[in-house]
């Protein structure tokens, strides 16, 4: 492609409200333009990264027997309605784009596909001899994010590739798990990404596994733990750990309440009461959808709110209003304790506040602390328990090492779906024996969009992207200095022909610019490798060759630069 004809240019300026390098190196270098809040065009450079992207999750998809499909974007309420998501997509969430059409009906714009793939397949399959199936497709997902940020990143429109797989059994679905699995590391390889796959919250579906695969950049939206010693690793929402538990007084002591004025935070409360923190509890009040719940966790630790939201069952999780906090503890906000609620309000505990003798909790009256609280005696046993977050330091739930914390994208989830959306869609066969019974689902989820991001994320330098080879727009960048000299100007021609017919992908800047202008929007836009041609090379013979991940050039004849981006290419194939 001749850069003269090029649409993409790139910007002098950094663009305003950019918080990743990703997003303002796309913008900066010509990848993409924002429409509205999260909307994006994908410029040429970045759409043919989107297709590399695209092919390999294709070439490993198929490798894992899932065959490609394209369903409609445009999707009716119906089937929502039937899998029970309207609600919560809608007006629960917010998340889902819905408008009527001209017909009167409800419409929305696909952020998933579980209703209508169950859709299909129960169209599909009779009998057992109908399954296993496995389906997927590359398609613009919806998703009208309340933050869209980070370009790419958290997008309302964005790629997604979503396959599903549909099981006759629990064995049929975790052989199609582990192939997905299996396929998930390699697309992440190939690619190159620095990743880690962790356990995730599978939610309030209770499926039975679900895992994410983490591209480890500082500007993650997500914490992974990981242990030092074993291969645990899990998403914070997800990990559980394990802490020190100290011992404990041989008696218990009466209870009373201690005036300890303004001391709201666990740090300066345990100093004026001259206890450990761990002895002082914090306790949460929550709105579960119309339930009002309180939270008991030990002082040193915070609550796990994914983890209590899946307990309760799934609804939406919202701390409590300043306001209702006051009208159900009567105290202000910091006061509040397990003792003396209204009766209405459900109380949960993590497993750490409980073995605990004579620890301190609110007292639900401003300024004061009950001390010396027991289970059994001063309020009944709360429900318990795994409701704090594990953090950085905690011990490993499965062995004595320590947790480390990374912060890492979310670029792909697999999830083993179970029954529920072939139970409430009907999506049934026939075993063996004639008995009808439901499919057992997964679904595994890619975004190919968020991918090309989080590898410029971990890709780059102060001056610009680094694509690895397998990825990037085009091959090499193939720079021509001093064109409006004739002899120049077709030595340059003369090879951008040659390349083209070595099916090399070539970038020609043939613009009329300052060699200054043309190297920095090279090392901006980052394709792999650079071929300079000017009027001291052409007499040499050679042309200028360079990887942009690599600091020096080196003059070489134009077989041997040829040669090199062959290497270069095999090499990043290889793995
Ligand atoms: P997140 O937790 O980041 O909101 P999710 O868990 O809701 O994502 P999934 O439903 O698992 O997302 O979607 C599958 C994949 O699609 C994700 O792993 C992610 O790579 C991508 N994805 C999800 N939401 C977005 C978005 N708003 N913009 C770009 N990519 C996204
Ligand atoms: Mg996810």
């Amino acid at each position: 492609m001749r850069q003269s004809r090029h649409v993409g240019k790139t910007l002098r300026e950094v663009p305003k409200d950019t918080q990743t390098a990703a997003h303002a190196l796309m913008l900066r270098a010509g990848y993409i333009r924002q429409l509205s809040a999260g909307v994006y065009t994908y410029l040429p450079l970045l759409h043919r990264t989107l297709n590399k992207i695209s092919q390999i999750v294709r070439e490993e998809m198929a490798a894992a027997g899932s065959e490609e499909l394209l369903m409609p974007a445009l999707q009716s309420q119906e089937l929502w309605v039937e899998s029970g998501r309207w609600e919560r997509y809608t007006a629960v969430d917010g998340i889902m784009f819905a408008f009527k059409d001209r017909r009167g009906s409800t419409a929305c714009l696909g952020p998933t596909h579980e209703e209508v793939v169950t859709d299909i397949l129960r169209q599909e399959i009779k009998s057992y001899k109908d399954l296993p199936r496995n389906v997927f497709q590359i398609q613009t997902k919806f998703r009208d994010e309340i933050r869209p940020r980070f370009g790419l990143m958290r997008a309302r429109e964005f790629i997604m590739k979503d396959a599903y797989s549909f099981d006759p059994d629990e064995a049929g679905l975790e052989a199609a798990y582990e192939a997905m699995r299996l396929a998930y590391h390699r697309i992440c390889r190939r690619i190159g990404f620095q990743y880690r796959a962790v356990e995730a919250d599978s939610g309030a579906i209770g499926g039975s596994g679900s895992q994410e695969f983490m591209v480890l950049a500082d500007t993650g939206e997500d914490v992974i733990l990981f242990c030092d010693r074993c291969d645990f690793a899990a998403n914070q929402e997800q990990a559980s750990s394990r802490l020190e538990e100290f011992p404990q007084d041989a008696e218990m002591r009466p209870m009373e309440a201690a005036l300890g004025e303004g001391l709201i935070g666990v740090e300066p409360l345990a100093k004026f009461l001259e206890i450990p923190v761990w002895k002082t509890t914090k306790t949460l009040l929550y709105d579960s959808g119309g339930q009002m719940v309180a939270v008991m966790v030990r002082g040193d630790c915070d609550v796990n709110e994914v983890k209590v939201a899946n307990h309760l069952g799934g609804a939406p999780l919202r701390l409590a209003a300043p306001e209702r906090i006051r009208e159900m503890t009567g105290a202000e906000v910091g006061y509040a304790g397990p003792i003396g609620l209204p009766a209405g309000v459900r109380i949960l505990a993590d497993r750490y506040v409980d073995g605990r003798v004579n620890f301190e909790c609110g007292a639900n009256r401003t300024n004061y602390h009950n001390i010396n609280v027991n289970f059994g005696r001063d309020l009944p046993r709360p429900e318990f328990g795994d409701f704090k977050l594990a953090r950085q330091g905690d011990q490993c739930p499965r062995c004595a090492g320590r947790l480390q914390a990374a912060r890492g994208i979310e670029v792909g989830h697999i999830f083993k779906l179970g029954t529920k959306y072939s139970e409430a869609m009907s999506c049934r066969y026939l075993d063996a024996q004639g008995q009808s019974r439901p499919v057992i689902m997964g679904c595994y989820g890619i975004g190919v969009s968020r991918m090309a991001a989080a590898c410029i994320e971990q890709n780059h330098d102060d001056r610009g992207i680094i694509w690895p080879p397998q990825i990037a727009p085009y091959h090499v960048h193939l720079i021509g200095l001093n064109l409006e000299d004739p002899v120049v100007r077709e030595g340059a021609e003369s090879i951008y022909q040659r390349l083209q017919q070595e099916r090399i992908e070539v970038l020609f800047d043939d613009r009329p610019l300052r060699a200054g202008e043309k190297f920095s929007d090279a090392d901006l836009i980052g394709l792999p490798a650079r071929i300079t041609v000017s009027k001291r090379t052409l007499e040499k013979g050679q042309v200028e060759f360079k990887r942009r991940a690599e600091g020096q050039a080196v003059q070489v004849g134009l077989d041997e630069a040829i040669e090199r981006i062959r290497q270069m290419c095999a090499a990043s194939t290889d793995s």
